[in-house]
C-alpha cells in the first residue's frame, strides 16, 4: 500500500506525529512544573520521616519528596500528553502524512 499526495500525487510521503511529540514534551514539562510545586507536601513527608534523624534527615526528606514530585509529575503528565497528543494525530482513525514534495499535509 503507498500513500499518494492528494495534491500532487507524489509518494513521497511520511508520517508526521507533530501533535504526539509536542503533546508529549508539554505535558512532561507541565507535570513536572507540578510535581515541583508539590515540593511542600514533599518535604513535609520528607520531614516527618526524617525528624527520626533531626536537621539531616529532614533536608535529605524535603530534596527527595520535592524530585520524587517532579519526576513522577513529569511522567504522569508525559503519559498525558502523548495520549492526548496521539488523539490528534489519529482523528477519526486516519493518520497525518506529509508531502516531501509540495509539503502539503493530510490525513490519510
Ligand atoms: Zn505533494
Amino acid at each position: 500500500m503507498s500513500i499518494l499526495c492528494p495534491r500532487c500525487r507524489s509518494s513521497n510521503v511520511y508520517r508526521d506525529d507533530r501533535y504526539r511529540v509536542s503533546g508529549m514534551v508539554a505535558g512532561g514539562a507541565g507535570g513536572a512544573a507540578a510535581g515541583f510545586s508539590g515540593i511542600g507536601i514533599g518535604a513535609a513527608a520528607g520531614a516527618a520521616i526524617g525528624s527520626v534523624v533531626p536537621v539531616l534527615g529532614s533536608a535529605i526528606g524535603a530534596i527527595t519528596g520535592g524530585l520524587l514530585g517532579a519526576v513522577s509529575g513529569g511522567l504522569s503528565g508525559a503519559a498525558l500528553g502523548h495520549g492526548v497528543g496521539h488523539a490528534m494525530d489519529n482523528k477519526h482513525n486516519r493518520h497525518l502524512y506529509r508531502c516531501r514534495r509540495c509539503g502539503k499535509l493530510f490525513a490519510f
